[in-house]
């Protein structure tokens, strides 16, 4: 078969593997210029010249025997370390945190800055169109984006699928990233759960990272909601000033800062969900059909890569 997928995060590429790995042929689209969706990892120029920072999942668990396998290899390739401040199982990449999926997505044949607009269907099979331009035909199609952007891409072909994603509700949340000048002595390198902050994290002091006094903060999603429209300047005003209170420290004027707003950061959790359609061969994954992080959208894909071989 012939397969195209909708969006290369982490359950798209699971399900590309799985495909790959029974003799399928595996084309993906992403909007995106590069791997990560929402484990990206942000570059920007800076004074003190180009710097990162991961403005997504702060780090990922991996807790169950399958996912634990390939995040072991991972490891054995350098792509990823432990980071115990966040847990047991918590894992980040390395040297920035899209880096297994750089790897994974380099594997196969992605089409990177490809905003899919559309899926049809026509006796040949599964068209894709991207502006103007259809793409195909393939045999099957796997629709691997968040449910509010994967229910229109859906509803024209599935309305049962379509109104499994309708019903899901991804909340926002506000990531601030800021460079400072020098060492916070003052504050720990992880702060979790303090005032609207859920991670604040030193980033520069994760594993493998460029030296550099690099900070994330991440809002909750109730703050995240309530400054849903503020401008970013003003965003990372607001939450210098909570790290500051978090960690009972006056905060210095930062050399950089940046905030980025994620409209669909994580969604509402519930039971893990299989959608795939034999008939017409349609497939959706994601974190929307489980819970909201990384593991689950892994497990998501690579159930439905399975589905799809068997
Ligand atoms: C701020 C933040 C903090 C988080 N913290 C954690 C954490 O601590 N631990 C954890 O485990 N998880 C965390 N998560 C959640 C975790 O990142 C996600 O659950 C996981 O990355 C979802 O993977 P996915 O493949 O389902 O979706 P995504 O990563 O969103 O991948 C979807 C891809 O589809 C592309 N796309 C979307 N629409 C289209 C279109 N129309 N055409 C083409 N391409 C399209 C996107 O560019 C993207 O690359 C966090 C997320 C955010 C945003």
């Amino acid at each position: 078969m012939r397969v195209a997928i909708v969006g290369a995060g982490i359950a798209g590429l699971a399900c590309a593997d799985r495909l790959r790995a029974a003799g399928h042929k595996v084309v993906l689209f992403d909007k995106a210029r590069g791997a990560g969706g929402r484990m990206s990892t942000r570059r920007t120029f800076t004074p003190r010249g180009d710097i990162a920072f991961d403005h997504g999942a702060t780090h990922f668990t991996a807790r169950s025997r399958e996912f634990r396998s390939i995040v072991d290899q991972w490891h054995a390739q350098g792509l990823v370390a432990p980071w115990p401040l966040a847990g047991a199982h918590a894992w980040v990449g390395t040297p920035s945190m899209n880096a297994p999926l750089k790897a994974q997505a380099s594997a196969h044949d992605v089409w990177w800055s490809s905003a899919v607009t559309a899926l049809t269907r026509n006796g040949e099979g599964w068209w894709v169109h991207i502006e103007s331009v259809r793409h195909g035909p393939y045999d099957a199609a796997v629709v691997a984006i968040p449910a509010e952007q994967a229910a229109p891409l859906l509803s024209l072909h599935d309305f049962d699928m379509a109104r499994a994603a309708m019903s899901v509700r991804s909340h926002p949340s506000w990531s601030a990233m800021y460079l400072f000048a020098k060492p916070i002595d003052t504050l720990p390198d992880f702060i979790r759960g303090v005032g609207p902050i859920t991670y604040a994290v030193r980033n520069s002091a994760k594993p493998g990272r460029a030296p550099g006094e690099t900070w994330v903060v991440q809002a909750d999603w109730t703050w995240s909601e309530t400054h849903l429209t503020r401008d970013p300047a003003r965003v990372c005003d607001l939450l210098l000033s909570a790290l500051g209170e978090a960690g009972g420290t006056a905060m210095p004027e930062p050399l950089h800062s940046d905030a980025h707003r994620w409209l669909f950061s994580q969604p509402s959790g519930r039971d893990p969900e299989l959608q795939w359609n034999s008939d017409i061969r349609l497939g959706a994954c994601g974190d929307w059909l489980a819970h909201g992080f990384v593991e689950y959208a892994w497990q998501s894909g690579s159930a439905l890569g399975r589905a799809i071989a068997g």
